[in-house]
């Protein structure tokens, strides 16, 4: 929460801008250390959830590693410098270019979604003299139940590798020389929030996990991916999941074989509550029935609500009048620019200062020129 002062100062800062609370992502990633590390697990960050300098590098100084979904992604976690041993690579639809990247900066590991990925995964790496590593991303066909747009671990997706197609991929893998088996990938969807999604995961990975040993094949690291989800209505309440109750029951029910390592891909519970966009009132327009707070941060900035109907908090921090309900609207043209519909809010004027909370993750980095407008500003609590 800021301080009367802080708003003051904020208050004078050119809007829309996104405003980062480095104190809270610092205690986020003491706590996913702490959790984590408790059981000897490795959390890998998930790049696509927030690739701004400040924070990555953040996070890199935590020890965490990367994971990336883009050559660019990758390129971007070395020149901040991540370990390449702690870069992974996932995706459906890796280019040549990025694999030789990838390759060529010796990461730990490509996560393959399909037979074709592997053969030109082998085959890139024969031509460099080379074995890559290769973990095969399963699709457990375990229900997020989340919003369909970000559930990938249903079978009829565009994710992973199905499971009754398992045994081709293995015996093909076997013929192939130029890449080697490392693990096993799992990645569910995003903002889970209901753990028995992830025991569902873990009981899914201890039936491959058998069926491979019948196989004789043993792989070196189980991979469940990220998805773990945050509090939206209650930023200031829970600004952290619950990290140690997440690692524990993996832990009690996920069955690791001697010598084999438990990797995750968190990136939404690292870095969403960390984050908020500020924005000013423009206008207050009288509808028929509805007010609109029309604010000058748009869709462009923060696409998630037009995108998945994605609640986020709004708060306006200059004001104490009496309540009454407003939409809350940005100024691009199309009728899904709107962050939150009868929003509960004090009397608004023009000049006031919204905050719309947990923005931190999949929020300016996915900011785009939309309108021409531009990408917006972002601003650090240690630094401003
Ligand atoms: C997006 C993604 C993640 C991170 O998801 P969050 O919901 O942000 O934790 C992890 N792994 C893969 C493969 C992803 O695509």
């Amino acid at each position: 929460m800021l301080s009367k002062t802080k708003i003051a100062e904020l208050s004078n800062v050119q809007t829309p801008f996104y405003y980062y609370d480095m104190d809270l992502l610092d205690q986020t990633l003491n706590s996913v250390k702490k959790e984590s590390d408790a059981y000897g697990y490795k959390v890998h960050y998930a790049v696509k959830a927030n690739a701004n300098d400040r924070i990555l590098k953040t996070i890199k100084e935590k020890g965490l590693g990367a994971d990336c979904v883009s050559g660019y992604e990758v390129k971007k976690a070395l020149e901040i410098g991540f370990d390449p041993r702690g870069v992974v690579f996932a995706g459906v639809g890796k280019a040549d270019w990025e694999i030789n990247l990838g390759l060529d900066n010796e990461i730990a590991c490509f996560n393959v979604e399909s037979i074709p990925e592997l053969e030109i995964i082998d085959e890139l790496a024969r031509k460099k003299g080379t074995v890559a590593n290769v973990a095969l991303r399963i699709n457990p066909n375990v229900n997020a139940n989340t919003h369909h747009y970000i559930t990938t671990g249903l079978e009829e997706n565009k994710f992973g590798i199905n499971q009754w197609d398992l045994e081709k991929v293995i015996d093909r893998l076997s013929e192939l020389t130029s890449v080697r088996l490392q693990g096993l990938h799992f990645h569910i969807g995003s903002q889970i929030t209901d753990l028995t999604s992830y025991k569902e995961l873990c009981l899914r990975v201890n039936e491959i996990q058998k069926w491979l040993l019948g196989r004789r094949i043993f792989p070196e690291v189980i991979n469940v991916g990220g998805g773990l989800g945050i509090d939206y209505q209650n930023p200031d309440g829970n600004p952290m999941p619950d990290f140690q109750a997440f690692f524990k029951l993996f832990n009690d029910i996920l069955e690791l074989k001697p010598g084999q390592e438990l990797h995750f891909e968190l990136g939404r519970s690292l870095v969403a509550q960390c984050g908020t966009l500020l924005t000013k009132i423009l206008y207050v327009k009288d509808g028929v029935q509805t007010k609109f707070a029309i604010v000058d941060a748009g869709m462009n900035d923060l696409i998630r609500p037009a995108l998945y109907q994605a609640f986020h908090k709004v708060e306006n921090l200059t004001s104490d009048g009496a309540f009454s309900k407003y939409d809350v609207v940005g100024p691009i043209c199309e009728s899904s620019d709107c962050f939150g519909k009868a929003v509960l809010l004090p009397e608004t004027k023009r000049g006031d200062l919204f905050a719309i909370r947990s923005t931190g993750a999949y929020g300016e980095v996915m900011a785009s020129q939309y309108n021409l407008r531009q990408i917006p500003q972002a601003y650090y609590s240690d630094e401003f």
